[in-house]
């Protein structure tokens, strides 16, 4: 048996409740790892609310490192002791699991457990939107980007990651702390878009011109805006929800505000093969071990306070990623 975090009905960070669930021998093509530290995702609230499909009851979690523990037939890639982390399917609020290993990476011994647990979803998804999320006409260094929520997990590692690749990236937040944070990080320019206009601020940095990208992952309070914020031939590129899903829309807006481009993209599209996984994976380990991007672990909860982790990431208390240790 395993303690666990389960939910058994949607609702609000209430429904989080910890239990002792058992834990199976891997299947072929699985692996069990013990945690040694479980990231948490925005995801895993859309996951609990009910707003993202899956089978009740449920453990949340997408994301974890740990030691392997047990490998089923056909894993050729890790064996019984290695470290590892994963972005994978939920069922990360646990001790140990078993899970699928076509995304369970070895993890370099130069990466602690906790950065790993933290990095994994949220450094793959920063991966996939500034390397292979480009716009028609490309994206070359100085070329402006936007992206929203730049102080939060996914959006620290992308501010980082964008200088390193010598995009000039405008950073959105909602708060002046926050912005400092993504200024410390390698934005070019944030806006505290609480408090100020984001798509006239964007116009006026980028001398009227727009913005080749937006990242956006808050959703329906931000998409109008950001259509405004992109020059023409841009590209929209929709990942998330954090202030509830995008209303659909008629495509003539796309023509009227200059030719754009719309996609909604989703990590595990780009993680479909071991092949993509690992290439993407270290492409992450690249950049965190040599220092281009550093993983920031703004809070971290015990498992047993993960109702606590929740509401803190939904009221927009966070910084960077958050992490739940392990006793
Ligand atoms: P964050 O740490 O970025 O937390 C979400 C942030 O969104 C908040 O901190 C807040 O920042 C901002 N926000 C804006 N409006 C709201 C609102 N109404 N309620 C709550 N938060 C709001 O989370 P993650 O790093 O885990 O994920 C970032 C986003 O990326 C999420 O939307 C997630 O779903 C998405 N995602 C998508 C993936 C994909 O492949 N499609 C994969 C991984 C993540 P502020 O206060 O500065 O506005």
């Amino acid at each position: 048996m395993v303690r666990a975090v389960q939910i058994r009905q949607h609702g609000g960070p209430e429904v989080l409740e910890l239990v002792d669930l058992p834990v199976g021998e891997p299947g072929p093509g699985e692996i069990r790892i013990r945690h040694h530290a479980i990231g948490l995702n925005f995801i895993d609230v859309y996951f609990r609310t009910g707003l993202y499909a899956g089978a009740l009851p449920m453990v949340p979690g997408g994301e974890g490192a740990g030691v392997i523990e047990a490998v089923g037939m056909g894993v050729t890639h890790l064996k019984v002791g290695d470290r590892a982390a994963y972005a994978g399917p939920q069922g990360s609020y646990c001790e140990a699991r078993v899970l699928p290993a076509t995304t369970v990476c070895k993890l370099p011994d130069a990466i602690p457990f906790d950065t790993g647990a933290a990095m994994m979803l949220k450094g793959l998804t920063a991966q996939y939107l500034l390397k292979k999320s480009r716009p028609v006409e490309g994206l070359e260094p100085g070329d402006f980007v936007l992206f929203h929520a730049a102080a939060g997990g996914v959006g620290l590692i992308a501010c980082q990651w964008a200088r390193a690749l010598g995009f000039k990236l405008i950073g959105t937040a909602g708060s002046d702390e926050k912005c400092a944070l993504a200024l410390a990080n390698g934005a070019a320019y944030a806006i505290n878009y609480a408090k100020e206009d984001f798509a006239a601020r964007v116009k006026e940095i980028t001398g009227g011109q727009g913005v080749k990208v937006v990242y956006d992952s808050v959703g329906k309070d931000t998409w109008e805006g950001s259509l405004s914020c992109l020059r023409p031939f841009g590209l929209m590129v929709s990942f998330g929800n954090a202030s509830g899903p995008v209303p659909p829309f008629a495509p003539g807006i796309l023509g009227a505000k200059g030719s754009l481009y719309v996609t909604r993209q989703t990590l595990f599209t780009h993680m479909a093969t071991r092949a993509s996984t690992q290439a993407m994976a270290d492409d992450l380990f690249d950049v965190v071990a040599s220092g281009k991007v550093a993983i920031h672990i703004g809070q971290r909860h015990a498992l047993a306070d993960v109702q606590q982790a929740h509401r803190d990431l939904e009221a927009r208390k966070t910084t960077g990623c958050t992490i739940l240790t392990l006793p």
